[in-house]
């Protein structure tokens, strides 16, 4: 029987708890059992794919091209869950499906409601994760408790114990200490608030994870057991990680997170096996190597926009005993001032995808920069489009050069629209989305990095390299060392003459895990303390 885990926040948003529920995940795998995780996400667009970055942050996608909220990154960095469809739903997506259901009639002159409606639609997106071989699933209800938007999921995952058994399921409940530096105390108040408020519909915690800045004693958690309602030794205190998210399972093992999961839920587990990620962690702790990475992007401020590109680069740290330090340049600023000024004594640049005018004459200038001055470049989708549109400006002297994504009437579409794509009206899901094949070019940095002839890279974006250009820009220095089947689509360019150019029409960075960092970011990573060395020789 599969049991169930189901972990909520409370309190204030941005708890941590995708990062969590993702720890949790792991720890179980590293008991020898195997976990599902999914999401639900209470806001009404069917999925991230068409919010902005500003709202929502990064959008993640899976192989099977489903757009994703951002704490699926977490999950697969922390967990081998395999992801799909199934693993993350929207409010949008389960109205889609009831109002679907009502227009064929499937209701049966019934009223549709509410509840069991769209309760159903929630438990039933829940239990279908269940088979016989998976022994956890993990559901992490997004938002806090207290959104009205919330309400039907909340009760959905209320009624699941009645219907497969109290002992399966398992609720976990996030919250926060606050210390208040006036009264030199801790305040359990709201975390009471919180719980109060779920039990009030009908739940009751098993497990609290109080999140707190500064340890907040054990008579803090004895308090909050007692008037949570949940035992002593359920009161798991999650004080901030100062070095690493990746010590957060580290940290939670310490506690016997796991312990009492497995306890509570009666499973069957093999003892704990995390001597690698502490060995992971203790060499993170004393790199050899320091280099500055530039990203060059147009949500700089707003961390979450780019969150696998600044967790694939840590990964790549890791794997090379270099500490990262990031130099966060918003692309409009390039427009205004020298890059010497902005991106001067950087060892490698890196532009990320992206959508929209603002910033592109910034983000080419930048590249430009990367390519005169030998600095290691990294270009992620956008990130590879400017590159070909700086190359044709700079390189070819194709004047006007541009995406017609920017400008519809450029003299030179050295990237355009696929004719398939040029059809398409709907904004959701109509991208070339999810995993697509590549071959890799012999003696190219890509090849080098990957090992292999044959790879298979995560997709999002509508416009590809223009083929009519491809024969001028290889006599002239910019190869294709990547394509897709039948050497159609350009999906890696390359600039041989250069300490390390690559610059990709896919998204590597979600294929990124601390454990084995993805080939390209560790090329670059292996690149960038190479030209910091070159600079100055001593290391850290
Ligand atoms: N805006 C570009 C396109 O749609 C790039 C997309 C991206 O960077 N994800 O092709």
């Amino acid at each position: 029987m599969t049991k169930h885990i189901f972990v909520t926040g409370g309190v204030v948003s941005s708890l941590g708890k995708g990062l969590t529920s993702a720890a949790i995940g792991m720890l179980l795998e590293r008991r020898g059992l195997s976990v599902r995780m999914q999401k639900l996400d209470p806001y009404l667009n069917v999925d991230p794919g068409t919010m902005s970055p500003y709202q929502h942050g990064e959008v993640y996608v899976l192989d099977d091209g489903s757009e994703t909220d951002l704490d699926l990154g977490h999950y697969e960095r922390f967990t081998n869950s395999p992801l799909s469809r199934e693993s993350n739903y929207t409010t949008g997506q389960i109205y889609k499906k009831v109002i679907e259901k009502e227009r064929r009639g499937e209701y049966l002159g019934r009223t549709v409601q509410v509840i069991p409606h769209v309760t159903n639609e929630i438990k039933a997106a829940v239990l279908n994760l269940a088979s016989s071989d998976v022994d956890v699933v993990i559901t992490e209800l997004g938002g806090t408790v207290g959104d009205i938007e919330g309400l039907p999921f909340l009760e959905a995952i209320r009624q699941i114990p009645l219907d497969i058994g109290k002992e399966n399921c398992l609720f976990i409940h996030l919250t926060l200490v606050p210390y208040l530096k006036a009264a030199k105390e801790a305040k359990t108040k709201p975390t009471q608030h919180s719980v109060g408020q779920l039990r009030q519909i009908g739940i009751q915690p098993d497990i609290l994870v109080v999140r707190t800045e500064r340890a907040m004693g054990r008579d803090n958690a004895e308090k909050i057991a007692l008037f949570c309602n949940v035992e002593k030794e359920a009161v798991i205190e999650e004080i901030d990680m100062e070095f690493s998210i990746y010590e957060v399972p580290l940290g939670l093992a310490e506690d016997k997170m796991d312990e009492l999961i497995i306890k509570k839920l009666g499973i069957n587990a093999g003892p704990l096996k995390i001597d690698d990620w502490q060995q992971l962690m203790a060499n993170v702790r004393k790199p050899e190597h320091e280099v500055t990475i530039a990203v060059v992007g147009k949500y700089i401020e707003h961390r979450d926009a780019y969150k696998s590109i600044y967790e694939s680069l840590d990964h790549a740290g890791f794997n090379n005993s270099a500490r990262i330090l990031f130099r966060l340049v918003e692309a409009e600023d390039i427009e205004q001032q020298d890059p010497e000024v902005l991106l001067g004594g950087v060892d490698g640049i890196l532009v990320p995808g992206g959508f929209g005018m603002r910033g592109i004459e910034g983000k080419i200038e930048a590249i430009r920069y990367a390519r005169e001055c030998k600095i290691p470049y990294f270009g992620v989708c956008l990130g590879m489009q400017c590159a070909v549109i700086e190359f044709a400006r700079n390189v070819l002297d194709l004047k006007n050069s541009n995406s017609t994504e920017f400008d519809s009437h450029s003299d030179h579409p050295v990237i355009c629209m696929l004719e398939e794509q040029k059809k398409i009206t709907h904004k959701g899901g109509t991208m070339r989305l999810g995993a697509q094949p590549c071959h890799l070019k012999k003696d190219s940095n890509a090849i080098h990095a990957y090992g292999e002839e044959e790879i298979s890279e995560r997709h999002r974006h509508r416009y590809e390299f223009n083929p009519e250009y491809r024969h001028e820009f290889e006599q002239n220095g910019m190869i294709a060392t990547g394509t897709g089947p039948n050497n159609t689509l350009v999906e890696i360019v390359e600039i041989p003459d250069h300490p390390w150019f690559v610059a990709v029409q896919f998204h590597p960075e979600f294929k990124s895990k601390p454990s084995k960092p993805h080939p390209l970011f560790n090329g670059f990573v292996e690149a960038a303390i190479e030209k910091h060395q070159e600079r100055s020789p001593v290391t850290i």
